[in-house]
């Protein structure tokens, strides 16, 4: 089986609910997306999808993933896309860094490579270990009054786990989770998650005034060593998510033993290939695991879903359902949602049809009979 065509799409995904808000004015009004698919000589076709949040949330930009896609998916051409160490070995040697450039390609493999077993890819990323995942929504980052409401409203929609974003002001953010904590039930799983927006002095000011309320603190400063210094005097878990882009950074977490769970994001790693392995060693280590994404939809949350549920459930955190996000509709058949659980599409692969015609006109198109 070998790769004969490449094409590549930009799609813009808009948010149904309007701009998502982080901590110190960051926010993106849409998913920028970068949407591959992979024909084989077998008439096989595979579906990748990668999209940064705005410039501010990872080394990712849209037009970056869009460059990177044009000059480094040549190299695929010809290979067999079940050969998934060799073409990321390829990947890594052709095209130094730049990982994200990288995930829609690996995505769009394995895809290919399930296809062709005629399994689902949950299969080959270890076994389905249950029927569905525990998803969050977020609350993001506003006053205190607005963020209370939207809390108020994610709980009324029966989800029970929330991100809520911090990062800010810290005497704000303060009043902020408090009253978040106060509009939900008890028993609503609450993550504050600051962005790496804090200084440890920052951070310890936020975990000393709020010692009361219970919720795990999510990546409160940029380095591990800073996350590290929070942690000494911290007495609830701590999960780290931006820090987690390669196999050291993992190592490096668990040697120092600065977090409790990961939050492995499979665009930021560099492909669901990479993204399996450290989810396998993190499992292996004893982490608790969330595998998500910067962004994307109907493709990409499939690719997400496939790999939470393919992750023990004693330690899975939590899932997202983008497609639920952007107003953009590009593939039938995406994982369903049944109230705040996530399933995967039945059929081999990814299991969704991509509606091709959706997509626009390809910016790339290579190989034979495109
Ligand atoms: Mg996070």
């Amino acid at each position: 089986m070998r790769i004969e065509t490449i094409k590549a799409y930009r799609v813009l995904q808009p948010f149904v609910d309007g701009p998502y808000k982080m901590s110190k004015g960051r926010h993106a009004d849409a998913f920028d997306a970068v949407i591959v698919s992979l024909g084989a000589d077998n008439g096989l076709v595979g579906w990748g999808e990668m999209a940064p949040l705005g410039t501010f949330y990872s080394d990712a930009f849209a037009a970056g993933a869009q460059a990177g896609v044009a000059e480094l998916a040549p190299h695929l051409l010809g290979r067999d896309p079940r050969a998934l160490a060799q073409v990321n070995r390829l990947m890594d040697v052709v095209f130094k860094g730049h990982p994200y450039v990288k995930s829609a390609l690996d995505m769009a493999c394995c895809d290919l490579a399930a296809r062709a077993a005629d399994a689902p890819l949950v299969t080959l990323l270890g076994g389905r270990e249950s029927e569905t995942a525990e998803l969050y929504r977020v609350v993001t980052h506003g006053s205190v009054d607005t963020m209370a409401k939207l809390a108020q409203r994610i709980v009324g929609d029966g989800f029970r786990r929330l991100q809520v974003k911090v990062g800010g002001d810290v005497k704000g953010d303060i009043e902020r989770v408090t009253a978040v904590a106060a509009a939900v039930p008890k028993g609503t799983v609450i993550f504050c998650d600051a962005n790496a927006g804090w200084t440890p002095f920052q951070a310890r000011q936020f975990a000393d005034a709020t010692r009361e309320i219970d919720y795990v603190f999510e990546q409160p400063c940029v380095s591990i060593d800073e996350c590290l210094s929070v942690r000494r005097s911290l007495g609830k878990p701590m999960v780290l998510d931006e820090s987690v882009v390669t196999l050291e950074n993992l190592l490096e977490i668990h040697r120092k033993g600065v977090a409790d769970g990961l939050t492995l994001k499979i665009s930021r790693i560099g492909g669901v290939s990479k993204t399996r392995a450290l989810r396998d060693l993190a499992v292996e280590l004893g982490f608790m695991v969330t595998v998500e994404d910067t962004g994307g939809a109907e493709i990409d949350t499939a690719a997400m879903a496939h790999l939470s549920l393919s992750t023990p459930e004693e330690r899975r955190l939590h899932a997202i359902a983008f497609h639920d996000w952007v107003t953009v509709k590009t593939a039938v058949a995406p994982p369903p949602v049944n109230g705040s659980r996530m399933g995967i599409p039945d059929g081999p692969g990814l299991g969704i049809d991509v509606l091709a015609e959706r997509l626009g006109n390809p910016f790339l198109e290579l190989g034979q009979g495109k």
